[in-house]
């Protein structure tokens, strides 16, 4: 079998053929010829279209490397989050979530309370999830947690929730398959904003759900036939032709991570710094056994929030920006949207593919500006 990187450029493409482009062009349409009989792939577009097709096969052989599985794709994070939520529970079902994950998840919570679903939650770290299983019908697990940056034993996670009759769904955003594949960990369902790192280009909103189990494959198609919450063709084909790249920008990124990471422990004004793969962090060795890569993203906390705004606004190479994973360095200071139990210092960075020497002299630049 290849590695990641071999598979990632090719992964998805169609047979070699005679004068036929090595990567189909994006397929712009809502309905497809059908004579007759209801019959073959492709009828109406919400419910196939072959770029989706070259697409969600690649994500499939990233997933689950040389295994039957699949996928499907959907038009944001939120939407595949949600499908596997709201397809997998019934009124009267109990659904534990992280108390410490996506921003979003409260809202979540909300609805599908008011579907008569008893949601529990538990932290990330230390595994506190285990607790909340008895007569669950779903787990969904956030690791590493965004913004926290903790981490759960996934395998342990997932053989006490098969224990009890549970299904798990990860969601994999903040690592991608080539930083952890959650199926390989035993989960039933590997799901992420593709928004993020894997498309990493901060120009496309999209989400995937891969399982191995063809069941829960239909439920989750059905659901996405209901909701429509379907990609464009065009986001779809952007996404594909980002995949190629994948493995060298984590590779690149990540490397910044830990460089800056490296470079903000010895800083007096920086506390609580989270990086997976600093040997000191609490996730380090969790993360060794079960991650690939430990990722793009750091977490720390400066003095106040004056500080930080002024970190923030004196960063050339660093956009004052939600959302992680790209090319281009983004930062914020994540107390501002309200949501995450974090200080009003704390502040959420995301490496990008900038020279590492570049990168790390404008922070401590940055950093030297910003002293109160
Ligand atoms: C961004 C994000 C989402 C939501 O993804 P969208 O593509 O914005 O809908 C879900 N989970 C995590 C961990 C995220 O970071």
């Amino acid at each position: 079998m290849t590695g990641d990187g071999t598979r990632a450029v090719r992964a998805g493409l169609p047979e070699a053929a005679r004068n036929e482009p090595t990567m189909p062009g994006p397929v712009f349409a809502a309905h497809f010829h059908l004579p007759g009989e209801v019959a073959g792939p492709y009828t109406y577009g919400r419910d196939g279209n072959p770029t989706w097709s070259g697409l969600e096969s690649a994500l499939s052989e990233l997933e689950a490397p040389g295994e039957e599985a699949g996928t499907l794709l959907f038009a944001s994070g939120m939407a595949a989050i949600s499908a596997v939520l709201f397809s997998q529970s019934r009124s009267g079902d109990t659904v534990v979530l992280p108390s410490d994950g996506y921003q979003v998840l409260p809202l979540v919570r909300e609805q599908l309370t008011a579907y008569g679903v008893t949601v529990r939650t538990a932290p990330t770290g230390e595994d506190a999830q285990l607790d909340a299983l008895d007569g669950a019908r779903l787990l969904w697990i956030e690791s590493p947690s965004n913004p926290g940056l903790d981490v759960c034993d996934i395998r342990r996670l997932v053989a006490a929730a098969h224990e009890r009759g549970a299904l798990v769904g990860v969601d994999n955003t903040l690592s991608t398959p080539l930083g952890q594949r959650p199926l390989d960990l035993g989960a039933d369902f590997s799901v992420a904003s593709d928004t993020k790192a894997l498309t990493g280009h901060g120009d496309v909103l999209l989400g995937h759900v891969t399982t191995r189990d063809p069941a829960l494959l239909e439920g989750v198609r059905r659901w996405r036939k209901i909701i429509g919450a379907i990609p464009g063709p065009m986001e779809t084909w952007l996404a594909h032709r980002s995949l190629a790249t994948l493995p060298l920008r984590l590779d690149r990124q990540n490397a910044n991570a830990l460089a800056l990471a490296e470079a903000l422990r010895a800083r007096p004004e920086v506390s609580g710094l989270r990086y997976p793969g600093l040997p000191e962090d609490p996730a380090h060795k969790l993360a060794t056994a079960q991650m690939l890569r430990y990722g793009t993203v750091l977490g720390f906390t400066l003095p106040s929030r004056e500080h930080a705004e002024r970190f923030l606004a004196r960063a050339r190479l660093v956009e004052d920006a939600t959302s992680f994973g790209g090319v281009r360095s983004t930062a914020e200071r994540r107390r501002r949207w309200g949501g995450d139990a974090v200080a009003e210092g704390f502040v959420r960075f995301s490496a990008g593919a900038e020279d590492t020497e570049d990168l790390v002299a404008d922070v401590l630049r940055a950093l030297d500006e910003s002293e109160g």
